[in-house]
């Protein structure tokens, strides 16, 4: 016999490096099962990151499947799932032809750096190269990170898209747009629609008014025919179709309901409500975002303004300072995949472990440039420091380092531009479960760092926001039930001096690494 439990979530939780679906209990948040699959990452050319949008699309199918099977045989009953979040790496860049249901190109990963000189050329249009020429409707600088520049590139190098667009059968969207069509039905009337959250990375949104803009588009080229439509981020999108990959289609007819670019999703999973509430995210990158309440605070220090979330279609807006780090997690993948030198992630932690020290060895892993404070397209890695002792431990402890020095230059432009500086870190993503990263964390910002015991908070976020929509009204928990959810804390070991010390010397390193590619 089935186990009796109350309303069920799912969340779909599509990051750069993995996809995952998960279930959690609508009454207790807690995480019952779920499946995870590793993505591909194809680097055609240097500097390029692609994905295929039908790997992505059947990660998902896969993921659900298993996590259906699990839930089997832990004798919980799937048609208890009630409602589905998504949430997706953001930025990442796809065209398909809705008749045929078919990507026209790779999805360009918000890694990528093919448009540098589609940025170059735009530069040109704006009074004194003004990066920053949109930043207050925007809340973006003009970067190879954002989907406009990606998609303005695809226009203008795949003959099929531009062909596609004239024959009005093109479709552009994030990650979030691409599953929400294909679920929906895809080219048999799937919903074409993105979130606020994910419409703010293109640089094509509006903030303020949660609009296309069409002098951007314009500036950018763009037909806004193609875009999606934006929705907010808690609201009935459409429902789940059958599969023909999906034996059990099981969840057939269940809403989409919640939809968040995995940042904000993180922001709500870790319940920072408040103004002045922030986390920091690891995954492949690093994303630092401070809750700023209903209002759009603009940075004086390089970060962004990003839409934190809208809960419902009248409900307000909320909005987010970040700080945003290319790599992170992807320095690890880097040092297993490309170096060798350690088979696993887990290994990684290990050669940093055995040594606990870079010896005077720094690692800039700028491989996308530079972002946040910098946005410096022209940094590229370096390594340096090295003398006839390094090894490979050295380098492994370098790499994790460099993540925590990364993540100090955006709190301190965060404090900078908040004027309260921040007492502690609450953190996530998958490289907090490396122990000694978290313990180096905190030493390195002289600040305790606090990592949730449940780790799965984005997508924690994205089922909150599907289970609380209208029309569903499952999620009947409030953020302050949360709260008093166990954490571990990492308090600062070493001395501020020494902190101080090292981190004069990572600056020196960045110095070196900017204008490599000039
Ligand atoms: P994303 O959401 O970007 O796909 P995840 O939050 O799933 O990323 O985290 C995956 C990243 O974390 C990978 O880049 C992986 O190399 C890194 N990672 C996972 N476990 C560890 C570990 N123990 N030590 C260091 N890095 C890790």
């Amino acid at each position: 016999m089935a186990t009796k439990l109350g309303p069920l979530v799912g969340a779909i939780d599509q990051g750069t490096s993995s996809t995952r679906f998960l279930v959690f209990n609508a009454e207790t948040a807690e995480l019952l099962s779920h499946h995870q699959v590793e993505i591909k990452q194809e680097f055609p050319r240097e500097g390029w990151v692609e994905q295929d949008p039908k790997e992505i699309l059947n990660s998902v199918y896969e993921c659900v499947e298993k996590t259906c099977e699990k839930m089997k045989q832990l004798n919980i009953n799937i048609s208890n799932i009630r409602a589905i979040g998504v949430t997706n790496q953001r930025e990442t860049t796809v065209v398909w032809d809705k008749t045929t249901g078919e990507p026209l190109y790779n999805a360009i990963v918000w890694l990528d750096l093919r448009t540098q000189s589609t940025v170059e050329h735009l530069l040109k249009k704006v009074p004194g190269r003004n990066k920053t020429f949109s930043k207050f409707k925007t809340g973006l600088p003009l970067s190879t990170y954002f989907s406009a520049v990606k998609l303005r590139w695809l226009l203008d190098n795949v003959e099929e898209i531009r062909k596609a667009v004239e024959d009005h059968r093109a479709m552009f969207g994030t990650i979030d747009s691409w599953l929400i069509w294909s679920l929906t039905g895809g080219k048999n009337g799937g919903i074409h629609c993105t979130d606020v959250t994910n419409a703010s990375r293109t640089m094509l949104f509006n903030i303020h008014s949660l609009e296309w803009d069409p002098e951007l588009c314009k500036f950018f080229d763009i037909p806004m025919e193609i875009l999606p439509t934006v929705r907010s981020s808690s609201e009935i999108y459409g429902v789940m179709k059958i599969c023909p990959s999906w034996e059990s289609g099981a969840l057939t007819g269940v809403p989409i309901s919640g939809c968040l670019g995995d940042q904000s999703a993180a922001l709500v999973g870790q319940m920072c409500f408040q103004d002045g509430q922030a986390k920091n995210t690891y995954g492949t990158g690093c994303f630092l975002l401070c809750n700023t309440g209903q209002k759009s605070v603009f940075s004086e220090h390089g970060l962004i303004t990003t839409i934190a979330y809208k809960m419902g279609k009248d409900k307000p807006t909320f909005y987010a300072l970040e700080g945003s780090v290319a790599i992170a997690g992807a320095v690890v993948r880097w040092l297993r995949d490309n170096l060798g030198i350690a088979k696993t992630s887990q290994e990684v932690e290990k050669l940093a472990a055995d040594v606990g020290t870079s010896y005077g060895c720094y690692f800039v892993p700028a491989f996308s440039g530079l972002y946040a404070p910098y946005w410096e397209p022209s940094a590229r890695g370096i390594i340096c420091g090295l003398t006839q002792f390094t090894n490979k431990n050295h380098i492994a402890f370098a790499a994790l380092e460099a993540v925590c020095f990364q993540t100090r230059e955006i709190l301190d432009a965060m404090n900078k531009d908040c004027g309260i500086p921040l007492n502690q870190l609450q953190v996530d993503g998958g490289m907090t479960n490396n122990k000694i990263l978290m313990q180096l964390q905190s030493d390195i910002l002289c600040i305790p760092v606090v990592k949730p015991s449940m780790p799965e908070t984005t997508a924690l976020g994205a089922a909150m926001a599907a289970g609380a929509a209208e029309g569903v009204g499952v999620w009947s928990l409030n953020p302050g039930d949360l709260t008093a959810v166990t954490c571990e804390r990492f308090e600062p070991q070493i001395n501020p001096e020494e902190s101080e010390y090292r981190y004069a010397r990572w600056k020196k390193a960045v110095m070196k690494s900017m204008g490599w590619e000039t």
